[in-house]
Order: C-alpha cells, then structure tokens, then sequence
C-alpha cells in the first residue's frame, strides 16, 4: 500500500463501513475459479491495512454466479448502490473495476454517486477519490475498457459462430431423430424405433391437420415417443414418454426436419429493466438457410404446408387468424365463412330452438371493437341445410373412391402403430437381456451388487411383459375394429355418402371436416334474401340464393289457409264448432297444437273478421227484445219458445246466445193449454233463411 494511498484515507471515511463487493459471473466460475473467488475475498485485508476495523467490512457476495452485464438482478449491486447514496460507505472495494460493473452506464452512475457522497474506491491497482478529477478519468477509463473487453470478447466469439453457421457446419443440439455420425455429420437417427416415432408423427399431422389430434392419436394407440436427456447424469439417454402438445408444435415448427441448416430464428432482446427476452425472427429474415443440408423427414414445401396449417389454427386472434379447426358444435360452416360486407371472418352464435341448438353467424368483430352496431346477423339452420345438400350432390360420383382410400389408410396406419408397438416389445427385450447377462457376469458372493442388478433385472422383465401386453391387445382391438363396425361403416359410406351425411349419429365434428376437404371458403351477404358464395377447393364457386328466414314470431303465425277457413266457416259455426272442424281437416295452430274455441277466437279478433253475431245481424236475424217485442212476448217466452223448436236461433257466442229468425208473416201462435209440440213448427221457412244467410255473408 503506497503513502498516497493512505493519504486519500480520511477519518471522515475511516468513521464510515467498507464495502467488499465480491462477484463471478456464472455457478460454473464459482465452482472452477475458485483462486479467484478467494483472491476477491482476500482484499478485505487491504482494507484492514488502510485502518478498517475488520469488524466494519462487510462483504456482499450475493451476486456470485451474476453477470456484470447488467445491474438488474443484481441485488448485492443495487445495495451497494444504496449504501453508498445513503453515505454510509468510506470506501468501496473490488478485485477490479469490471466485478463491479461490465455496463458503463452502471458504472458512471456509481463513479457520481461516490463523487457526491465523498466515497472511495480501492482495486488491485489502488485507491481511488471520484471526487477527483484524474481518478474519476481512470476510473472511467477502466469502466470502458472493461465493458470493451467484453463487446471484443463477444464479437470473437460470436464471429465464430456466425462464420460457422454461414457454411452450416455449426454444431447445434440434434433434433430428436437426428445424431451426429462419426464424422460429425448430421444424420437421420439410425434407431429404427425412433426414426418410426418421427415420421409417424409427421404423418398423423398430414392425416389429422391439428397438432392436438396428433398427440390424442399417440395416447390412443399407447404409443410413446423418444426425448433425449439434456442435463444430469444420464445426459445424451433417449427415454421414451407420452407425447406432448407442446413438443409436437416444436418439432413441426423446425425447419431441420427438412434436412435445412437454419441459424438465426430466435433473436435476443434486452428490456428496460434489463431482463432479456427471446423473439422469434420471421423466416425471411433468418441469418443462414440452407435446404438440404442433409436427410430429412419431409421435404421444404411440406414445412411450409404444416406452418400454413398450423397458423390457421392458431385460436388466438390477431391478423395473422384465419381458420379455426372443426369443433363439436352444429354449425357447419364454423371457421369458413367470411363476411361479404366487410371482409372480416364471421364468428358462431348459438341459439336453442325447441331444445335444438341452432346456429347464428354474426359479424360482429368491427362492431365490438368499435362499440358501434354489428355488421350482420344472418340465422343459419337453412344456410347450413343448402350447403349440406349441394355436397350431397357434387360428392355422389366420388364416394367410391374416397371409401377406398379411406379404408386402406385404415389399415395402413394401424399396421404402422403395430410395428411401432413391437419395436418398443423389441427393445424391452433387448434390455432384458441386457440385464441378465450383467446379472450373470457378477461374482454371487457380491451379494450388494449382485441384488441391486436382480431387482434391475425383474424390473426389465416387468417392463418387457408389458409392452408385450400392450401390443397383443391394441392388435386385437385394431383387428376387431376394423373387421366389423369399421368395414360395414365403410362399404355403407361408398353406397350413400347422402345417407351417412343426413344420419344424425354422425357427430358435427365429422360433419364439418369433410366440408373442409371440399369448400375453402364461403362469402355471406344478407340483403333481400341470403347469397352465399361457395369457393370449392379446387376452385370451382357456386352461388345459393335463400330467402330471408323467417322470423320467430313469423314461424309461429297461423297458416294463411287456416285463417281462410275460419273466415269462411263463421258464416255457420260458433267457434268451438269451427275448432273441432278444423281438427277434423287435420288443420293446425301456427304453434302446431291442435284447434280449440279459444284460439279461433284470438284469429278472429287478431286477423280483424267480421264477428258472427255481426254477420247474423247483417243478415238481418233479431236480437232477443226485437224478436220478443214482434210477438209480443217476453224474453223468458221467446227462450222456452226457441228451446221448443218454435223459433229458429242462432249461436253467437260460446254462452249460447242467439239470434233470431224473422217468425216471418205467419208466425207461430200463442195458444195457451196447447202442447208445443202441437204448434207450427217453422222448419221448412229456417232452412230456406238459412241458405241466404250463408249466400249474403
Ligand atoms: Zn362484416
């Protein structure tokens, strides 16, 4: 320690805590340079010799393993920090200026705030005063340097990489299927179980067209697929385990499957606090792609195909959405249908209609964003029975050969998830085997060893009895199901595609899959009526015209021919007369319920027909008093008179009151002691009135 050293030290900064700031950049470092973490401890006693009380050091190490790239995340930096605005810090020490920051801007900020709170600083090389203006120069110096000494460190390195990438001889971590060669090339895996695992996988993607279906495929069929251990003691092991959503999405977004050599799709970002994050680069522009680089299990055209496939997807909104896959739901153009109004994809709304689920398409995208009314709203049961039966008409000649095909990739697959299955059977038994001659070659008086590899054996023999299981009973299974049901199903399919389409133990999901095999996409517009236009696959369009649907009340309403009917029965009938003559027709209520006085009384009063008691008027029968007033009876009378049959009436209501026939010139007479029956009766004048009266209304 030199004279000047001691010097700068003052008994303001001898009253005040030192701080020993002690860091290695990652766990590895902590663990291997040891001599260094050591020699970073060891400058306590420098401080000790400036006349520190060893007591009043204090070391903060809680950033062993931090880089000094940045202060984030470093907690021990951001106290040091604290401690040294609050005053409470004489000095500061560090091995050297780059342990405590590799970021400049981290370091300026420490050299100001121990320039301002009179602090100091000691390295290797001395001690410093910020506060003066040749040290703070220094310090700042080394502050770039060392921050220099980083970038060039970087660059070199990463100047490395990116010329190795550029000629594609950069080695990366394999892809599960592919292993390095002796010669360091990339190579398809030469395990056959593996190697299978891959391609079915591709396989059941191009076949399904969902990555999710892909990994129900697997669970279903009990097949497992290959990961390699990364880390730990086992590092570079296969091990087999069910597939996974996630993993699927991975393999299918990576190019190298294609035999291509790509460098550069995810791209390093800092924050503002310092935290880093991975974005993924757009492919046109990755750093290095080269096609065909090596084997691969697909070809180009098939990756972009599966990207094209998984983007439409993709659930999540955002301009890049665009189809959705086929859900459980009724609606048969679900995911297909574009808004011919304002271009935009139109959504499903469901209703339920006499305990039916009926679909509704909506725009409605623009109006919810825009708090403004939506841009259509178009019910669509009919839609989807037009579209249903125009597939029935431009898929008949086909179906034959759709049901063949269909068949043999039945078969096919199986076959493929059977050989799958006795690989895995293979392998067990390969490592049965395995097991047993270790078993066999252990001296038996080791007793520990000679245990731990019997229990080791009897756990392989377990595993191989399984996978021998399993396989017997998925062959079984495959077997049955193909043999009967699927057969059957199959051979029905190839005579009547229209019949299987219209059966309802069909489920939707199905339904709208083979949609999208024929339709890529259809237009609504709603204006007068509905025009739909369809956009077949290979490029064919069609155009529906359908009326306006009715609407619900419209659907409930009375048919017009009912309505006439009653009209013209009122002439004659009181209303429970004309419901039970309707019933007798076989006629029915808009509602679909059977005729009752009640409701003809309601069409009646609704539809605005003449009343009967009206027509009757209009045909000039009398009330109850004019008739009486005529003979010269009373009401009491002219009643007992018409349930006698000595007078004609006619019910206009459902409480039986009458109206009455003019008696005419000879009317029946009052005799008192004279049976009724003896009186004239008036029948042939009522049915001759009668007749007119039906005529005149
Ligand atoms: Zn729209």
């Amino acid at each position: 320690m030199t004279h000047d050293a001691h010097q700068k030290v003052k008994a303001s900064h001898l009253k005040r805590n030192a701080y020993l700031y002690v860091r290695q950049s990652t766990l590895r470092q902590v663990l291997e340079n040891t001599e260094s973490t050591q020699r970073q401890y060891a400058l306590r006693q420098q401080a000790v010799a400036l006349g520190w009380p060893l007591d009043r050091v204090i070391v903060i190490d809680t950033d062993l393993g931090q880089s000094g790239a940045s202060a984030a995340d470093r907690q021990g930096f951001q106290r040091l920090v604290t401690e040294v605005s609050l005053a409470r810090a004489g000095i500061v020490l560090g091995l050297e200026v780059s342990r405590l920051a590799r970021n400049s801007m981290d370091w300026h900020r420490l050299l100001e705030i121990c320039a301002l709170t009179d602090t100091l600083i000691l390295d290797e090389d001395g001690v410093y005063d910020p506060a003066h203006f040749n040290d703070r120069l220094l310090l700042g110096l080394k502050g770039t340097m060392s921050e220099a000494e980083l970038h060039v460190l970087r660059a070199r390195l990463q100047g490395g990489i990116r010329n190795k990438a550029r000629r594609g001889e950069l080695f990366v971590r394999p892809a599960m299927g592919f292993v390095y060669n002796a010669d360091g090339k990339l190579v398809i895996d030469p395990d056959q179980q593996v190697q299978q695992s891959v391609r079915v996988l591709f396989e059941t993607f191009r076949r399904t067209g969902s990555a999710m279906a892909t990994v129900k495929f697997f669970a279903e069929q009990g097949l497992q697929f290959p990961r390699r251990v990364h880390t730990g003691a086992n590092k570079g092991d296969t091990v087999w385990a069910g597939l996974e959503h996630s993993r699927v999405l991975r393999i299918l977004h990576n190019p190298r499957y294609t035999g291509a050599f790509v460098y550069g799709r995810t791209h390093t970002r800092k924050t503002v606090d310092g935290d880093c994050v991975i974005e993924r680069v757009p492919p046109e522009e990755w750093e290095v792609l080269i096609r065909e680089k090596h084997a691969g299990y697909i070809d180009w055209e098939e990756y972009e195909r599966n990207q094209r496939h998984l983007r439409d997807n993709c659930q999540s909104y955002g301009a890049d959405r665009r189809k959705s896959p086929p859900r459980e739901g009724p609606a048969l153009l679900q995911g297909l249908l574009l808004c011919g109004c304002c271009g935009k994809r139109m959504t499903v709304r469901y209703h339920s209609r006499r305990g039916q689920l009926s679909p509704d398409y909506v725009c409605q995208r623009e109006g919810i964003e825009h708090a403004e009314a939506i841009c259509q709203h178009i019910p669509g049961s009919n839609i989807d029975e037009a579209v249903g039966n125009l597939l029935v008409e431009a898929v008949t000649p086909v179906t034959l050969e759709v049901a063949l095909a269909v068949q043999q990739e039945l078969q096919s697959r199986l076959e493929e998830a059977d050989r799958l299955r006795q690989q895995q059977v293979e392998r067990s038994r390969y490592e049965a085997e395995l097991a047993r001659r270790r078993y066999l070659r252990v001296d038996p008086d080791n007793r520990l060893v000679a245990d731990s590899l019997e229990a080791d054996w009897n756990a392989k023999l377990k595993m191989l009895a399984e996978a021998q299981e399993l396989c017997e009973r998925q062959r079984e299974q495959d077997r049955k199901a193909v043999d009967d049901q699927q057969r059957a199903a199959i051979l029905s399919l190839a005579s009547s595609f229209p019949q299987l389409w219209r059966d309802p133990a069909m489920p939707d999901r199905e339904r709208k899959r083979i949609v999208r095999l024929l339709l890529e996409d259809v237009t609504l517009v709603r204006s007068d009526g509905i025009m739909l236009h369809l956009r077949f696959k290979g490029g064919a369009q069609r155009t529906i015209q359908l009326p306006l649907p009715l609407r619900s009340w419209e659907q409930r309403q009375t048919s017009k021919e009912a309505v006439a009917e009653i009209d013209r029965l009122l002439d004659l009938h009181t209303y429970p007369e004309i419901a039970a003559k309707l019933n007798e027709c076989g006629m029915n209520s808009g509602e679909g319920n059977p005729f009752t006085a009640r409701i003809v009384a309601g069409i009646q009063r609704r539809y605005g027909l003449r009343s009967r008691y009206d027509r009757l008027r209009a045909a000039g029968l009398l009330t109850l008093e004019e008739i009486a007033q005529v003979l010269h009876l009373s009401t009491t009378r002219v009643k007992i008179w018409l349930r006698h049959g000595l007078l004609c009436g006619h019910a206009y209501n459902n409480s039986n009151a009458c109206l009455y026939e003019h008696p005419g010139e000879n009317p029946p007479r009052k005799a008192q002691g004279v049976r009724y029956s003896k009186r004239l009766p008036p029948t042939q004048v009522v049915a001759a009135r009668t007749v007119e009266v039906q005529c005149e209304a």
